[in-house]
């Protein structure tokens, strides 16, 4: 399956300019990104605060878009790159003017940065995508699917910044077990779920006491990821009106989450845990241990699928509206001797009603995506737990960058790159990291810069 072994840079028909690719995968890459996404103007278009700075937002926006790409682990790793001419070339810069400026230079170009000037960038990409059809066929039932989860890529004990949110932990000091304050950011963050890719749509950071909207209310805490989420969920929807699904994990089955999902015109496939919450508490009592409804014996997956569906349950108190209630049991086929795994899901919208209860545990297990490709992907292979700048909204606007950059490396790989897509296979991961360390070989090499695709 590795891209290397096949070689050849296919160019897509439907999309315009994508036959200009050339040699080199950076090249390349670069040329797709400007002709296909307007990369180089959506660049243009970030601005920051600063008051006539000597090196300009592009600039500072282009580099840390680039260094999030090329997975260059710091700023201080990125610095050197600043003065030396591939570099230079690479974010578009002839040279002439001198070097791109020092790590300093850009931490404070991304603590000034309008985070909605660098989100427009990245959601521009997504909107685009949308507009050249790559997301027609949809996903399970042909819908449009996204995954929202809680994120916390960074705390540490020592460094803090006033937006740091604070927890108190017991931790082993000297032999002796002490309560410490440590300091972290947690986010809210949505992606795109698909069998051939996915996308990351949205960040939004869980506020501190003191900046909560309408103040610290009474208990003087941080608001809970579901606030955050429900803020998120409306961006969502508001910036990408073609999306038709929120799945969420076991922290949403509960009414005024479900409610926004229904005020928003949205379908829902939602993780319940809890026997004892409606309205899984109810559906477990009609079903009793009755037999499963259905079974689906998977024979690619090597599992039985038992099946029990309910709809129509209007026990859960603080929703208004028909909740279905889909409950799996699985059991491998290879080794039926091993425990089985039980899923439960609550199901809302017109649009899941549809599905088969089968596609509603597809789609539930399609929420994995956002945490391996995404959470687990952005902390093992890119840079983006590593602290480049302390401080809310410096890590935002950088989170921004770095997520139009895995967007653009994800549609370059699915369409422009022969042979990865539909059956991305298993080693998608090394797939991503040989195009990317073949990007960074050509960098070394490059003579003249990329952007000059006319
Ligand atoms: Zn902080």
């Amino acid at each position: 399956m590795a891209y290397r072994a096949e070689g050849r840079i296919q160019t897509n028909p439907g999309e315009p300019g994508a036959d200009t690719i050339g040699q080199g995968r950076l090249r390349a890459f670069v040329g797709y990104a400007c002709k296909v996404f307007g990369l180089r103007k959506g660049l243009e278009t970030v601005q920051d605060r600063r008051q006539d700075p000597t090196i300009s937002t592009y600039v500072v926006a282009a580099a840390l878009f680039f260094c999030g790409l090329l997975r260059i682990r710091s700023l201080n790793a990125l610095e050197p790159k600043l003065r030396e001419k591939p570099f230079i070339r690479l974010v578009g810069r002839s040279g002439k003017e001198g070097g791109l400026g020092s790590a300093d230079t850009l931490s404070r170009g991304l603590r000034q940065m309008k985070v909605a000037t660098v989100r427009s960038l990245s959601e521009c990409i997504v909107a685009k995508a949308e507009r050249n059809k790559v997301f027609r066929e949809g996903w399970i039932g042909a819908m449009h699917a996204f995954a929202i989860d809680g994120w916390e890529p960074i705390s540490s004990y020592h460094r803090h910044c006033d937006q740091c949110l604070v927890r108190h932990v017991r931790v082993e000091r000297g032999g002796e077990v002490v309560e410490v304050e440590q300091y972290y950011h947690r986010y809210v963050v949505s992606m795109l779920i698909d069998e051939r890719f996915d996308m990351a749509l949205d960040i939004e950071p869980l506020l501190p006491a003191d900046m909560r909207p309408g103040g610290a209310g009474k208990d003087g805490e941080h608001e809970g990821e579901q606030t955050a989420a429900i803020r998120l969920l409306r961006r969502v929807k508001r910036t990408f009106g073609w999306l038709e699904v929120v799945v969420a994990d076991g922290l949403y089955p509960n009414g005024p989450f479900l409610t926004v999902v229904k005020q928003l015109r949205m379908s829902a496939v939602v993780i319940a845990k809890k026997d004892g919450d409606e309205p899984l508490k109810e559906a477990l009592a009609l079903w009793g241990k009755g037999p499963a409804q259905q079974v689906i014996v998977d024979e690619k997956a090597q599992e039985q699928i038992e099946l029990w569906d309910c709809r129509d349950l209007r026990t859960l108190s603080t929703y208004d509206g028909p909740i279905r209630v889909v409950r799996a049991r699985i059991t491998s086929t290879e080794q039926p001797q091993r425990p089985h795994r039980t899923w439960c899901m609550v199901v809302t919208g017109a649009a899941t009603g549809r599905l088969t209860a089968q596609s509603v545990l597809g789609m539930a297990r399609g929420r994995w995506h956002i945490e391996n490709t995404g959470f687990h992907q952005w902390t093992t292979l890119w840079r983006f737990a590593h602290v480049f700048v302390h401080d809310a909204n410096g890590m935002l606007a950088l989170y921004w960058l770095f997520f139009a950059a895995f967007n653009l490396l994800t549609l370059f790989l699915y369409r422009q790159v022969q042979c990865y897509g539909r059956d991305r296979g298993k080693n998608v991961t090394r797939t991503i990291s040989r195009l990317v360390e073949e990007m960074r070989d050509e960098l070394a090499r490059l003579d003249h810069s990329p952007w000059d695709t006319s």
